[in-house]
């Protein structure tokens, strides 16, 4: 039976950005994927400057959908609006297919082994090694990544998690359509839009060729969802004008964001991105967080290290707790997004400045938390966290 150093599960960001890195450094490294690639992937597809800062090459130009250069939001009734400041243009608009295979070639091209269709069903951990199960087969390896998304295999069969509970998880509906004429106003800017469910955001994107409008929530509000996106996408098409097509499809996936206790691994197991619920609670982004730990992973194995779980660990806690428990705060401070909401940052350029600067890489969240906490959206925040207490559906 060949042995591998490591077995990396699933070849989304996380995957494949660890396994380009492991084998990089010198270690044999099998990256299995259950579908067959290029696949489709639920996504708005909103590369933030910090995603692209993580991925240590340049984008190629034929996968920029287009350039993003400012955030809008845009109040329920579709009049409020606030825009942040002009940044530059670091972040871009992709195709979640296409980036997803060229981050698979560039593993392979640093000589990572690459299998598609093969899905991975149970993990065991072995004190000198860890045996991964497929349909139809066994292999054996000395560390195993699980990075197979939210609905995780490899968390499941090693007793890491059973299934997310609704508190630990948002849920995103995404509707594409194609269209060759581009609003002007619309172009370069990330928009996102309240759409009158507590805890939730949505959003619009466009590109010379097609739009993409999504919304994503707190989980127990799934049963609301198809209808608020179908009131967002009416709302949208009042303020810019019929968008003439049907959608190509509508996706949805959950978006686990366990922010303040990941469990990042077991013994001879280790969770990246999704897997370990790594994605962003304010924002909803994902890829940032998956690159990145799959990155961390690689680096704690390529050491060699004798506890490489308690370094990953340690490197979560270093980089990522802090900015996590504020993401969370601030998720539930501006949990309302009513016209109140709307007016204060509508009155505040900096507010807005500083959220662009986040997705731009350019900020953290602690100039977006000191800002929120000192005027009245601080008074407000408190009103609110109030009422979330009582509101709050239990938890199963
Ligand atoms: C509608 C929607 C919109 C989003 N928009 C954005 C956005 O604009 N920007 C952003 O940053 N984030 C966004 N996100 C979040 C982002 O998509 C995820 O956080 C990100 O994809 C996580 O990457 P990953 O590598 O951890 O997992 P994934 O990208 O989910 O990759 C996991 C891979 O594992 C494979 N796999 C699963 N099970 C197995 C198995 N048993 N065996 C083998 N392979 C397996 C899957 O086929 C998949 O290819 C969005 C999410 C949703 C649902």
């Amino acid at each position: 039976m060949t042995k591998f150093d490591v077995i990396i599960v699933g070849a989304g960001p996380a995957g494949s950005a660890c396994a380009r890195l492991l084998a990089q450094a010198g270690a044999k490294v099998l990256l299995l994927e259950k579908a067959r690639f290029p696949r489709e992937k639920s996504c708005g597809g909103l590369l933030s400057g910090k995603t692209l800062a993580s991925i240590d090459a340049p984008l190629p130009d034929r996968l920029v959908l287009s350039k993003v250069h400012g955030m809008r939001m845009v109040a329920e009734d579709g009049k409020l609006q606030a825009e942040s400041g002009h940044l530059p243009g670091r972040a871009v608009l992709v195709d979640r297919s296409q980036f997803d295979w060229w981050m698979v070639e560039r593993a392979c091209q640093a000589g990572a082994v690459y299998r598609d269709a093969c899905e991975v069903v149970r993990i065991a951990n072995g004190r000198e090694m860890a045996t991964v199960y497929l349909i139809g087969g066994a292999l054996v390896a000395k560390w195993v990544v699980g990075a197979d998304g939210a609905a995780s295999a490899v968390a499941r069969t090693v007793g890491l998690r059973k299934a997310w509970r609704s508190w630990q998880s948002g849920i995103t509906l995404c509707r594409e359509w194609q269209s060759d004429t581009l609003p002007a106003d619309q172009s370069g800017f990330a928009e996102m839009h309240a759409v009158g469910i507590p805890g939730a955001l949505g959003w619009c994107f466009a590109w010379d060729g097609g739009w993409r409008i999504g919304v994503g929530a707190p989980a127990f509000f799934k049963p609301h969802l198809t209808e608020t996106l179908d009131k967002l996408v009416k709302k949208i098409t009042a303020m810019r004008g019929s968008i003439s097509l049907l959608p190509v499809k509508t996706t949805g996936a959950l978006v686990p964001t366990a922010a303040f206790w990941p469990r990042l691994g077991k013994e001879r197991v280790f969770l990246a991105g999704d897997a370990a619920g790594l994605a962003d609670p304010f924002s909803g982004e994902g890829i940032a967080a998956a690159l990145q730990s799959g990155a961390a992973i690689a680096e704690v194995l390529s050491h060699g290290w004798p506890n490489p779980l308690q370094k990953y660990r340690a490197w979560w806690h270093n980089n990522y707790l802090r900015q996590r428990r504020l993401s969370t705060l601030l998720a539930l401070t501006c949990w309302k997004k009513d016209a109140r909401f709307f007016a204060e940052i509508s009155r505040d350029r900096v507010w807005m400045d500083l959220l662009a600067g986040l997705m731009d890489g350019c900020s953290g969240y602690d100039a977006l938390w000191h800002r929120t906490t000192r005027g009245c959206l601080g008074r407000m925040s408190s009103e609110v966290a109030g009422e979330i207490e009582v509101d709050m559906p239990a938890v199963k």
